[in-house]
């Protein structure tokens, strides 16, 4: 047999190498576009669905798959489905779900660019929506009317970690036949599981704990196989797959979920409980201080804890992060293993008007800690000594 030529052989490098009998511990990074079938009916099962099987990159990738498994039995749901970023799983399950002249009842609380998404790009496409104190029941069903499609809400809300009760707003959502949606990034489900509290969705940007460590960006919603099979359709059409490189980092994050929420969740705590308790700090948003506006239904719904993150009114804020540097970093996202500070006054909340920023408790000494896994005795030595 004639050899092949250079540039056959340099195009099909590797191909042969193939390990048999031995599989890798972790799974590898599956970076290939598209994949071979060894023939026309094994090709026809695979795009029939008939069996689950990788045949094109933006249909979804070996690590994408895997972590679907992973984060649907974390939140006991049927079925998941990962995406490029938290927009992107949010923004497939309401398309997933919503037609012209449906109707969505929100907190008004919600992440902003959700906030954005519900108020500015759905009424483009004749979805209308009403926003709600999500924590007040009867506000959330005076909502509703007969075309109310989807409740959305957040587990623990941004920056002030109010905490609606999931369980009533799924009572709620099912008696006028609508779905109850939750966005459960804050808590995650190491701490949370909405699901088992009668949400239908459950979103999360896995770009925070689910992947833990500021360098993986993703989404997932969680649910029921059909439900999920309508978002999937709308995200490989929209083309919002997550690349297989932050599928495999997320699944890394997760293996050690369980032993950072707990150590996020103590941290957190602890830091609240100082805080609370120090002359420069005006206030303290903790769902585990006992004058929190719903500490009781928190401390029921969250019996593992809350994570990690609170907001503080801090006096002389900008000089407390200045005395932070170097140690504490500003950063404007959460969820890191390292615990870092964000200004929602000037970040997160920047697109509200002043007035109302102020209405809903964000003003310009407020500051969100994402409070991380280090010691604890090093932390509380380094805020205090900002502090003074
Ligand atoms: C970050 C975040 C999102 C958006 O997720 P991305 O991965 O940044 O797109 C949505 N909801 C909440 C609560 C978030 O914190």
């Amino acid at each position: 047999m004639t050899p092949y030529d250079l540039t056959t052989r340099a195009a099909r490098a590797g191909e042969e190498a193939r390990p048999a009998g031995s599989t890798p511990l972790v799974e590898p990074i599956y970076q290939s576009t598209v994949y071979a079938f060894p023939d026309l009916e094994t090709l026809d099962r695979a795009m029939s669905g008939e069996e689950p099987a990788s045949f094109y990159y933006r249909n979804g990738t070996p690590n994408a798959a895997t972590l679907e498994r992973a984060l649907a039995g974390l939140e006991g749901t049927e079925a998941a489905l990962v995406a490029a970023s938290g927009m992107a799983a949010i923004s497939a399950a309401l398309l997933g779900l919503l037609k012209t002249g449906d109707h969505v009842v929100a907190d008004a609380r919600v992440y902003g660019v959700t906030y954005a998404l519900l108020a500015e790009e759905l009424p483009r496409l004749g979805i209308e929506v009403s926003f709600v104190d999500a924590c007040d029941p009867a506000e959330v069903e005076a909502a509703f009317r007969d075309t109310t499609r989807v409740l959305h809400v957040e587990s623990l809300t941004n920056p002030l970690m109010t905490v609606p009760d999931v369980p009533a707003l799924a009572q709620i959502a099912h008696a006028r036949g609508a779905l109850l949606s939750v966005d459960n990034t804050f808590a995650s489900p190491a701490v949370f599981r909405p699901a088992g509290h009668g949400a239908d969705l459950v979103t999360h940007s896995v770009s925070k704990y689910l992947s833990g460590h500021s360098a993986a960006l993703g989404g997932v919603v969680c649910g029921r196989a059909d439900l999920i099979a309508q978002a999937r359709t709308r995200l490989l059409r929209l083309g919002g797959t997550i690349s297989a490189f932050d599928a495999w980092m997320t699944l890394q994050g997760l293996k050690t979920l369980g032993l950072r929420m707990r150590a996020h969740s103590g941290n957190a705590q602890a830091v609240a409980d100082v805080l609370v308790n120090h002359p420069r700090v005006r206030a303290v948003y903790h769902p585990g201080l006992s004058d929190h506006p719903q500490f009781h239904r928190a401390m029921e719904l969250f019996p593992d804890g809350f994570g990690g993150m609170l907001a503080a009114e801090i006096e002389d804020a900008p000089g407390f992060v200045r005395a932070l540097a170097g140690r504490i970093p500003l950063a404007p996202s959460l969820a890191d293993v390292m615990t870092t500070l964000s200004w929602p006054w000037g970040t997160s909340h920047r697109p509200l008007p002043e007035g109302e920023r102020r209405r809903l408790g964000i003003t310009p000494e407020l500051l969100r800690l994402s409070v991380g896994i280090e010691d604890i005795g090093d932390l509380l030595g380094d805020l205090e000594a900002a502090l003074d």
